[in-house]
């Protein structure tokens, strides 16, 4: 690495004083980025940049959050590299770090340097904290009444909105996704029973609906039965001390399509459980299609009898994973579309950035940013969804530690975190390593010294040199690029 930076050093670092020769070179950097881009976005951008170092090849600009970091990286670096290395005549690698702005960013205002986190919080009138909405929150996704034929004496309620158009598939939920459509479209045969598992608000209930809502618009005339597990689990139980069972059972009696979800809540029911097992196996037989959600795998429901975990399985077992930054974004993209507002592009992916395991807290971001929209009149854009958006932004996440990064890559690399951490040099392990430090340097605010601290020691330029290593493989590689992304994903 030394080597190649040979030429540069001698101008800056070693003949006139390290911090004064970089920061130099820095200003004269943001001068010419200054001069290629739009002044609304160099202000937006660059003025929170701070020169952490540039040695040689290795420049390292400071930025104040993980949101900054990843716009950087997908938007600036190319350029960035373009410009620095023309002023140092030799290539450069440019990475960013996650640095609160300080004084040395070289620019004059020194409001314009507070960081991000230092946004005064809206009320809680102006912006509602992400994440605190229901289903219904971005109107008009609320459940209404479909006017499908409902089994028993209630009408089927289906959101409008919960259809297959509207449900957006990416990889995190394609097969999830192929086996509600195709059971909706060939009931009783494709799949029987499918049963979708996975984490609260990734769209079970929406593709339950949307099973619903196709299964309806085929065969009009057939009976849906749509229920909750813990409306089975309360009509039942009526129905038993009401000495009824025999009315609750009728209920089932002619239904073509049972779908039950959040059946994990069965878990420690044993009479209901009797009960959906005989239901059960009543539609099976007629080849009735019954379609399951529920949070965890079958065999993970606590207490689930062994021969209903059984029946679950006859079927197919779908799950629906967090989804990845590309489907947040198209999420966030076709629920601003049915709210019926522009959201640009810099907004949806600094919610999208942010909020990463729930869709949910998604849809409560971007209402956030729709109401502080509609009370201020402004129009939307980056610097009002940043306002609206400071609580939730800013709200203590739990901190990414290294062990709980070395962790996750030595599992997926299939070593040993102790590995990492030594002198081993076998290729698997290397690679895992240097994965390690662009996760750490991505996710927490670690100096590269501190990171090298991890690895016995390993000085500062070793781990520039491991990242930039892998981020070269991740440019040239694209499914390297999802699998490092997909690791940072789950960490984060
Ligand atoms: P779950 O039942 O798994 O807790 P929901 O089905 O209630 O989750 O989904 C929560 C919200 O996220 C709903 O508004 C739903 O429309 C939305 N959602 C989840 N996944 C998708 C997707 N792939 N495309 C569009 N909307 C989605
Ligand atoms: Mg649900």
């Amino acid at each position: 690495m030394q080597d190649r930076n040979a030429p540069l050093e001698n101008g800056t670092t070693t003949s006139t004083p390290t911090a004064g020769g970089q920061e130099e070179r820095f200003a004269h950097l943001l001068e010419a980025v200054r001069r290629r881009i739009t002044k609304q976005q160099f202000t937006t951008w660059f003025q929170r940049t701070t020169l952490v170092t540039w040695r040689g090849a290795d420049l390292v600009i400071g930025v104040p959050n993980l949101f900054y970091q990843q716009w950087f990286q997908r938007h600036f670096r190319g350029m960035l590299a373009e410009v620095a290395g023309e002023l140092a005549a030799s290539t450069v690698q440019v990475s960013f770090s996650l640095e609160p702005a300080g004084p040395r960013a070289g620019v004059s205002d020194p409001a314009a340097l507070e960081p991000v986190r230092n946004v005064p919080p809206a009320t809680g009138a102006e912006a509602p904290a992400a994440g605190v909405h229901a289903v219904g929150a971005l109107t008009p996704i609320a459940p209404t009444p479909f006017h499908g034929t409902g089994s028993g004496d209630r009408p089927l309620l289906l959101g409008q909105h919960y259809t297959f158009e509207n449900f957006i598939v990416g990889p995190s939920n394609h097969m999830a996704y192929a086996s509600a459509r195709a059971v909706a479209q060939e009931p009783g045969r494709a799949y029987n029973p499918l049963f979708i598992h996975g984490p609260v608000g990734l769209g079970k209930t929406h593709l339950l609906h949307a099973v619903c809502h196709e299964f309806l618009s085929r065969c009009p005339s057939e009976r849906v039965c749509f229920l909750s597990c813990e409306e089975f689990i309360n009509e039942f139980l009526l129905a038993l001390k009401l000495n009824d069972v025999d009315r609750f059972r009728q209920r089932f009696r002619d239904v073509h399509l049972l779908v039950i979800d959040d059946i994990h809540f069965l878990a420690g029911k044993e009479r209901t459980q009797e009960e959906f097992f005989h239901l059960f196996n009543r539609l099976y037989q007629q080849h009735r299609q019954i379609v399951i959600s529920s949070d965890a795998a079958p065999s993970e429901i606590p207490t689930l009898e062994d021969r209903l975990v059984s029946r679950f399985k006859w079927g197919l077992v779908a799950n629906l994973e967090q989804p990845e930054m590309e489907t947040r974004m198209a999420i966030l993209r076709r629920k601003a579309e049915l709210q019926g507002v522009e959201v640009p592009a810099d907004v949806v992916e600094l919610i999208a950035a942010n909020f990463r395991s729930n869709i949910r807290e998604i849809e409560g971001a971007l209402l956030s940013v729709v109401a502080r929209s509609r009370i201020t009149q402004a129009p939307i854009d980056l610097a009002l969804a940043q306002q609206a958006l400071a609580p939730s932004l800013h709200r203590a996440r739990p901190a990414i530690t290294m062990d709980q990064i070395l962790e996750r890559v030595a599992a997926h690399y299939q070593v040993k975190p102790s590995d990492l951490r030594s002198k081993k040099r076998t290729r698997l392990i290397s690679l895992a390593r240097q994965v390690v430090m662009v996760l750490a340097r991505r996710l927490t605010p670690l100096s590269l010294g501190e990171i090298g601290q991890h690895f016995g020691g390993r000085d500062h330029t070793t781990v520039l040199y491991g990242i930039s290593k892998v981020e070269t493989a991740m440019e040239a590689n694209p499914r390297f690029q999802a699998e490092i992304n997909r690791l940072a994903d789950r960490l984060a």
